[in-house]
């Protein structure tokens, strides 16, 4: 009609519609700093398309990857006392507890346990959530872990877990301490049971989770870049007064010193975890059934 409504009113509903539109769409590749379509970002599994960097991943969005059609089956972690010594540092425990729930799709923990046909065999899988609380264990991830050993145990399958955390709680101060002991027993029960036990080691694997279960494998796999160790980087440092190597504490390096036992991208994961499943729970079959003999 005018000047204010052919030309003035569209320009400002583009303005208003521009701020409207996602800003999410996009991202940028932390390492290349190259611009990545959040879609296809997703369809990669969170895998940079230009230099192949492993962004962490959340369990929820790995599991339709790892069974077979995307099948499987979720088991609620078993009930704790929920703020055992009702900690406070800047917020309330239970209500940093809270906060993490939101924000998970209604995970109860930094752990997710799944079981389902992996390669037409069922497996366990136990993943450690980075985003919850950072992936740190306390009574709940524990009990999570031998919930999930039980099960292994029970449906002779094998256990594999994905690692990512900080380490121990520290609201649940001594009693996510005592987790490391409990992790390693339930550990144990799987191997006691002659079943296979594999541990993926994902970006970051540190702390207590780093100094029990996680280092326990029959075979571990890292995925690319990932940071693995117990202590930091810089307190390491800091107290043996010395430079560290290139790559200390890197999945590459760690392969490299006889740490880790392969170094896998994460589009091939689930076929290298079937191959060894496998191979360690399938009968030996002919050439190979005289080498099963001559060891036994
Ligand atoms: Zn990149």
């Amino acid at each position: 009609m005018n000047w204010l409504t052919n030309f003035v009113r569209p320009k400002l509903r583009a303005l208003v519609t521009r701020k409207e539109a996602p800003e999410n769409l996009w991202l940028k590749c932390p390492k290349c700093e190259q611009m990545l379509f959040m879609r296809d970002w997703e369809a990669n599994q969170e895998v940079c398309a230009h230099c192949g960097h492993h962004m962490r991943i959340r369990p929820l969005k790995r599991l339709p990857r790892l069974f077979d059609e995307g099948k499987f089956e979720l088991h609620a972690l078993p009930k704790v006392t929920v703020d055992p010594l009702k900690f406070r540092d800047l917020k309330r425990y239970d209500a940093r507890l809270k906060e993490a729930q939101g924000k998970s799709d209604g995970s109860a923990d930094a752990l997710i346990v799944a079981s389902g046909p992996m390669g037409g065999r069922v497996a366990v899988v136990a993943l450690l959530d980075f985003g919850f609380m950072g992936g740190s264990m306390g009574t709940a991830v524990g009990e999570g872990l031998v919930m999930a050993a039980d099960l292994a145990v029970a449906r002779k399958a094998p256990l594999i877990v994905f690692s990512a955390s900080g380490g121990a709680r520290m609201q649940e101060g001594i009693l996510s301490l005592m987790q490391l002991t409990r992790t390693t027993i339930a550990v144990r029960k799987v191997k006691a049971a002659g079943l296979p036990y594999i541990v993926v080691l994902t970006d970051p694997t540190t702390g207590g989770v780093s100094a029990s279960f996680a280092m326990l494998g029959d075979v571990h796999i890292a995925e690319p870049d990932a940071i693995i160790g117990f202590a930091g980087a810089r307190v390491i440092q800091d107290t043996i007064r010395q430079e560290l190597p290139a790559g200390f504490q890197r999945s590459e390096y760690l392969l490299e010193h006889g740490m880790v036992d392969a170094v896998v991208h994460r589009h091939k994961l689930r076929e290298t975890l079937i191959r060894l499943v496998s191979l360690l729970m399938d009968p030996v079959l002919s050439e190979g059934r005289g080498l099963a003999v001559a060891v036994r």
